[in-house]
């Protein structure tokens, strides 16, 4: 029997709740204690595991119990007892089977590749048309309402190789926001700064506030208003002297296409979780460049599961340029959920060329962490 001719017989689904080290406060909401994940394992007639994990947040992509119950109730009859070669046609179904639940499919799509890898002897990244880089450099993003804390990361960060960090703004004031500014422009002149607002700016304060960070000459500035907001971006995008940058505005390719079309940004974070799938992360990349946009290796709050199919990702996009920021399970998680660490050297997450993902989750971490299984 081919490899690929192998049935998928166990589909196993748990709701993850992941301790942290920290507050964190973004323009929508806040992360406190730990954040949760959906995590799927695929299992083969002979036994090869295949995994995935769904990185939901309930006010950015959606909740975990809603992932949860799109694998386990809608995607879950396309996926038992098909072939693992099946993976194209099964991802075709997942799209329609379910509206939204992008992580899930996300969840799905690492889970297929992480077993075809397996299976045939090939990392994953060989399977999303082959690798083009050995590593990117990582962001690491700041968001402690105790800025104190972030400048003590911040020094440990730098000590270890780390040159680029996104400011999350918007969530307190504006004069919380110029302050950090100028504090990482004059202790931390080494740095390339970023900006997210995470929709945080009030349409009417928008230009001002935009224009007053900007002075700082960050790289670019990211969706500093609501997602639907398409002519206030576009307005933005217009006065701006730096780059602005899309992230919750396009989730896929067909958000991209419109996003494009109206002109709301010069760039794009780009996201597993938000496109429902590695494959069609690629694509809204393709889009984005093809417009004359930049793209950026964008997560959610993630362990390292799904920070390996980010990388996977990343190795074989060339599009996505702007580095990436799969920080969490370095810098933000108690404990991740993988059984070894998440690759990260000089600064630069390191791809990983073993067959699949190339690392699993610690099964005593998922009884650790479970708050729920299907
Ligand atoms: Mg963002």
């Amino acid at each position: 029997m081919s490899e690929l001719a192998q049935k998928i017989i166990g589909f196993d689904v748990w709701h993850l709740e992941v301790p942290v080290t920290s507050r964190r406060d973004h323009g929508i909401g806040s992360i406190e204690g730990g954040f949760e994940v959906v995590v799927l394992r695929l299992t083969t007639e002979d036994g090869t595991q295949g995994w995935g994990e769904a990185a939901c947040w309930s006010v950015f992509t959606g909740s975990p119990e809603a992932s949860l119950a799109a694998l386990d109730r809608y995607i879950r009859p396309l996926v038992e007892q098909r072939p693992v070669g099946a993976r194209a046609e099964i991802m075709a179904q997942a799209r329609y089977v379910v509206a939204h639940a992008t992580e899930a499919k996300a969840a799905l799509e690492s889970a297929l590749l992480d077993l075809e890898g397996k299976l045939t002897g090939v990392p994953v990244h060989a399977l999303l048309g082959g690798k083009v880089r050995d590593r990117a450099p990582l962001s690491v993003s700041i968001a402690n309402p105790d800025f104190d804390q972030d400048i003590a990361l911040m020094e440990r960060i730098r000590d270890e190789g780390v040159r680029l960090v996104k400011l999350k703004t918007g969530f307190k004031d504006h004069a919380f926001d110029v302050l950090r500014c100028e504090h990482i422009r004059a202790h931390f002149p080494e740095f390339g700064l970023r900006l997210d607002y995470n929709q945080g700016l009030p349409t009417a304060e928008a230009e001002a506030s935009v224009l007053d960070l900007a002075a700082f000459a960050p790289d670019f500035i990211e969706q500093p208003v609501r997602a639907y907001e398409f002519d206030c971006m576009a307005a933005l995008r217009k006065i701006c002297p730096v780059p602005l940058l899309a992230d919750e505005s396009v989730f896929g390719p067909e958000d991209m296409h419109r996003a494009a079309r109206e002109g709301i940004a010069d760039g794009v974070s780009i996201k597993v979780m938000k496109s429902g799938g590695l494959t069609r992360a690629q694509e809204t990349a393709r889009l984005a460049v093809q417009a004359g946009w930049t793209a950026y290796g964008g997560d959610m709050h993630e362990t390292g599961l799904a920070h390996l199919a980010g990388a996977h990702l990343m190795a074989a996009t060339p599009e996505i340029t702007l580095g990436c920021e799969f920080y969490h399970a370095t810098y933000y998680v108690r404990e991740d959920l993988l059984a070894q660490p998440f690759p990260v050297k000089d600064g630069h997450v390191v791809v990983p060329d073993a067959p699949g993902l190339g690392l699993d989750p610690d099964p005593e971490k998922i009884t650790k962490f479970d708050k729920a299984r299907a």
